[in-house]
């Protein structure tokens, strides 16, 4: 596979924050490869998205199997298991991707994303609480 860097993401974890992640990339029209290991879940987004895939992200003969490595982001949108999170960062390193996404859930989380190799490391629910916080002190919901 060629290694494109057309603006596709491959998006790991389709939880809330994973699903809505790959919602709006894919109306931003990006090409999104979403992938998730429980066929509940891919079931559940298949018809909003284009390809959604059942699949061990851990599992590095996997990811190559799907093409990853032809895309030129990834993000890790895996919450719950730092485990999980963390061997599909190292997954990832291992493949090469140019820019690696991944989501902490904690300090000790993120500081172990960054030295598995993970380019960047994001904190949905910090951030999203700190720009709510900001929202109601600048009293920018009194116009709404
Ligand atoms: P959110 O807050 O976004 O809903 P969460 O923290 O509650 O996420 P997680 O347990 O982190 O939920 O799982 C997010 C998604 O990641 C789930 O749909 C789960 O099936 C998927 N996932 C977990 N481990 C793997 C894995 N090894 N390979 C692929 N997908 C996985």
């Amino acid at each position: 596979a060629k290694r494109a860097d057309s603006g596709g993401v491959v998006v790991i974890g389709l939880g809330r924050f994973g699903c809505h992640l790959a919602g709006s990339l894919a109306r931003m029209n990006r090409e999104v490869l979403a992938i998730d290991r429980n066929p509940a879940q891919v079931q559940r987004w298949s018809a909003q998205l284009d390809r959604v895939v059942q699949a061990d992200s851990t599992e590095e003969g996997a990811l190559r199997q799907l093409g990853v490595t032809s895309f030129g982001r990834a993000v890790v949108a895996i919450g719950a298991s730092v485990e999980a999170s963390v061997l599909t960062v190292l997954a990832l390193v291992e493949l090469g991707l140019p820019q690696i996404w991944a989501r902490a859930t904690s300090q000790k989380h993120a500081k172990i994303l960054s030295s598995v190799g993970a380019h960047h490391v994001i904190f949905p629910e910090a951030e999203t609480g700190d720009r709510v916080a900001h929202l109601i002190v600048s009293r920018l919901l009194d116009f709404i």
